[in-house]
C-alpha cells in the first residue's frame, strides 16, 4: 500500500525546485495531484504529463498565491473537480534580498505576499472544506532562516518565521476537527533559488553544513511526505528542520 494511495494533494508553486519535487514524490505514494504556478509554460505542461504518466489524475492551475480571490477561485474548482482535499502544501516562496537600510517597501511587501499572505489565503481557502472531511494535513514550507535570521533577509525571514507561528495556531485550532498542520523548514536546497548564488557564497554555506552538501529538493519532499502520510497522524503544529545539521551551528 503506498503512503498516499487514492488522497488529492495541492501545491502551490510547484513548476519547478522543490514544489515539483513533491508533486512527483506525492504521486510516486499514489496521490492525486493539483498543483499551481503563477503561469502556465512548458515546465508545468511538462509536469502535468509526467504526473499523468504515474497513473495518476493530475492537473495544473494558474493562480498567483498571494491574491486571495485567485485562490478562491482555485478552491471552488478543486471542489467541483476533485470534490475533497486532503493535502495542502504551501510551498510557492520567492526571495528579494537585501540590507535593511536598501530594502524598499516593495521588496518588503512583495516577499511577505508571496510567501506569508499566501499561507494565509490557501489555509483559508481549503479548510472548510477540511473541516466537513473532518481530515486534511497542511504542510508548510518555512525555512531555517525563519528560526536564526539572516543578514540581507530581513522580510524573507519574517516571512518564514510568520509561517510556523501561523502553523502552530492553526494546529490549535483545527486539531479538533481532524486537521494537521506541520512545517519544514529546509536549509541550502540545490535549487534555482540557490543557484544564483556565486560559487564563494556556496563555499561558505557548505563550509557550515555539518552533513557538507547542499539539500536536495527530494530531501525537502521526502519530510513534507511523513507529515503529510498518515505516518504523522499524531504529529501536528511542529518545525522540522531539513538543513543537513546547518541550524544546530
Ligand atoms: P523556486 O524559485 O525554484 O520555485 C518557486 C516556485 O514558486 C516557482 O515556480 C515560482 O514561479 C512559484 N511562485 C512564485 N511566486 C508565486 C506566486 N505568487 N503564486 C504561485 N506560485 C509562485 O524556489 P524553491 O527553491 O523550489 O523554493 C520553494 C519553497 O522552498 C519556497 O517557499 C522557498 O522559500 C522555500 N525554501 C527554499 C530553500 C532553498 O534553498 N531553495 C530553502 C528554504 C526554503
Amino acid at each position: 500500500m503506498k503512503l498516499l494511495q487514492d488522497k488529492t494533494a495541492l501545491i502551490t508553486g510547484a513548476s519547478r525546485g522543490i514544489g515539483r519535487s513533491h508533486a512527483l514524490l506525492f504521486a510516486d505514494e499514489g496521490a492525486n495531484i493539483i498543483f499551481t504556478d503563477l503561469k502556465q509554460n512548458e515546465q508545468s505542461d511538462a509536469l502535468v504529463a509526467e504526473l499523468r504518466a504515474k497513473g495518476v489524475r493530475a492537473d495544473f492551475l494558474a493562480s498567483n498565491a498571494s491574491d486571495f480571490a485567485q485562490t478562491q477561485e482555485v478552491a471552488a474548482w478543486v471542489q467541483e473537480n476533485y470534490g475533497r482535499l486532503d493535502i495542502l502544501v504551501n510551498n510557492a516562496g520567492i526571495t528579494r534580498d537585501q540590507l535593511i537600510l536598501r530594502m524598499s517597501v516593495e521588496d518588503w511587501n512583495m516577499v511577505m505576499d508571496v510567501n506569508l499572505r499566501s499561507v494565509f489565503n490557501y489555509t483559508k481557502a481549503f479548510a472548510p472544506m477540511m473541516m466537513r472531511q473532518r481530515s486534511g494535513s497542511i504542510v508548510n514550507i518555512s525555512s531555517i532562516v525563519g528560526l536564526n535570521g539572516n543578514a540581507g533577509q530581513c522580510n524573507y525571514a519574517a516571512s518564514k518565521a510568520g509561517i510556523i507561528g501561523f502553523t502552530r495556531s492553526i494546529a490549535k485550532e483545527l486539531g479538533s476537527r481532524g486537521i494537521r498542520c506541520n512545517a519544514v523548514a529546509p536549509g541550502f536546497i540545490e535549487t534555482p533559488m540557490t543557484q544564483q548564488l556565486s560559487e564563494e557564497v556556496r563555499k561558505e554555506w557548505m563550509k557550515q553544513i555539518p552533513l557538507h552538501r547542499g539539500g536536495l529538493d527530494t530531501d525537502v519532499a521526502h519530510v513534507s511526505l511523513f507529515l503529510a502520510s498518515d505516518l504523522a497522524a499524531y504529529v501536528t503544529g511542529q518545525v522540522i528542520s531539513c538543513d543537513g545539521g546547518l541550524a544546530i551551528n
